[in-house]
């Protein structure tokens, strides 16, 4: 029989496979298997070589940046988490829910020991003692894994009292989400580990000085964590070979969609949207046309064909109006109306507000209406003006990051395809056929 390698399979061979790489070699429910792999080799280096300024420096050198969307250098947050007195916490945001997005369930099912070695890790440099992993409530076979893996790590000496005889001590509880996309929002998820309805708060004080029970704590993603025991056994110079200027490291996407080949996709930082999905994705199913993708989940913003050769990393989708966020990457074809696209996210947007403030509340609402109506065939003239000053109005003052970035959809779409809402509301046609028979709403 011709034995097939990944090399020869094109959706696996432009890939970089750093983070994932281990996903395929191991039982995750066996420990060993895990440490046969060089596990838990960056927890004795951090333990035993390393001081705790100086595994933050390390991250600091590396570039690494948080997966979970925002960003933000995670050497500088666990810096900043460090350098506040009381019980620090190391807390790890699995509740992963953008439409279609599930790197963090498969890095959690497939590999959990590299998400707890990168949270022992975070927890020397910050001298931490308690950790917590958030997990999405529809992700059982992620906290079934999670659970047996903390359980042997514990019985082995790698979680508890004096880790491997260090004399350090740290240890991990897991806590399921209650199935709401806003307690993604690092203070609604303090507030809902705390027992709390999961709501945002105003960040006047960060997380890293008053976070979960008003101590200093640092939260990062599932993805973020799994990067850290890799710069640590290969060091900052290596992980800062991979990627762009500003964003270093390999990205895991979710590519979901009209695209061939679906998957989840790990490669380099700043490759381009074209080979992610005609080389690797194998491109749009049925010959048909690429119309736009969807990058950064519901409040990332649709990428047109123009900018299929753009590098994909933290800085350069947002100066075409999008974000990569946390890797999911919604393909459409030449059959998708665009206005509908928006308000089908703005539909779910509205549901997963959480309510307390009135622009994201009311103005999402509003924006839903008037896109409703415009799919419906009784749109106005006016209606892009409308929707682009609430748009503005919802961005600006909003409380937290589901209620500022709730309007790109709508002012993306508004900028690339302007001229499908004009054919809605004008000519009362809908150029992909979709909003047909129009006033089926
Ligand atoms: Fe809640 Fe929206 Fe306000 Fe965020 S912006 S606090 S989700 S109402």
């Amino acid at each position: 029989k011709k034995i097939i390698h990944e090399k020869d399979i094109p959706f696996y061979k432009l890939q970089k496979r750093v983070i994932f790489g281990r996903n395929q070699m191991i039982d995750p429910t066996n420990v060993l298997h895990y440490i046969a792999e060089d596990g838990y080799k960056g927890l004795e280096k951090a333990l035993f070589e390393m001081e705790p300024q100086q595994i933050i420096q390390e991250i600091k050198g590396a570039g690494l940046r948080g997966r979970g969307g925002g960003g933000f250098p995670t050497g500088i947050k666990w810096a900043s988490c460090a350098k506040h007195d009381g019980d620090r916490y190391v807390i790890c945001n699995a509740d992963e829910g953008d439409p279609g997005a599930y790197m963090d369930r498969s890095l959690l099912e497939g590999n959990p020991h590299s998400i707890i070695e990168g949270m022992l890790i975070a927890a020397v440099a910050m001298q931490s003692h308690n950790g917590f992993v958030y997990v999405r409530h529809e992700y059982p076979l992620a906290v079934k894994n999670l659970n047996i893996a903390l359980k042997s790590a514990r019985e082995i000496g790698l979680l508890g009292k004096n880790i491997l005889g260090s004399g350090f001590d740290f240890d991990i509880k897991v806590s399921r989400g209650g199935g709401s996309f806003v307690c993604g929002e690092s203070t609604a998820l303090m507030a809902s580990l705390e027992g709390k309805p999961g709501r945002p708060r105003a960040k006047y004080v960060h997380t890293v000085e008053k976070g979960f029970r008003e101590s200093p704590s640092s939260l990062n993603n599932v993805e973020t964590y799994a990067n850290v025991p890799h710069i640590i056994n290969n060091g900052a110079e290596w992980y800062a070979s991979m990627g762009t200027e500003g964003s270093k490291g390999t990205k895991i996407f979710s590519l979901v969609g009209n695209v061939v080949n679906t998957g989840l996709v790990e490669v380099p930082m700043g490759t381009n949207l074209r080979t992610i999905i005609y080389d690797i994705g194998g491109g749009i199913p049925k010959k048909k046309k690429f119309k736009a993708v969807q990058s950064g989940g519901p409040s990332g913003g649709c990428i047109p064909e123009q900018f299929l050769d753009v590098p994909v990393d933290f800085d350069e989708l947002v100066k075409i109006g999008s974000m990569m966020g946390s890797g999911g990457m919604i393909v459409m074809d030449q059959d998708t109306c665009m206005v509908d696209v928006a308000r089908y996210f703005l539909d779910f947007l509205k549901e997963e507000s959480c309510g307390q403030c009135n622009p994201c509340r009311e103005g999402i609402k509003q924006m839903l209406d008037v896109l409703t109506r415009i799919c419906a065939g009784h749109g106005k003239e006016g209606d892009i003006e409308l929707l682009e000053e609430l748009g503005a109005m919802v961005q600006k003052f909003s409380l937290c990051g589901l209620g500022t970035s709730s309007p790109n959809p709508v002012l993306t779409t508004l900028m690339y395809f302007r001229h499908e809402y004009e054919a809605h509301i004008k000519d009362k046609k809908c150029p992909a056929g979709v909003c047909k028979p129009l006033f089926h709403y």
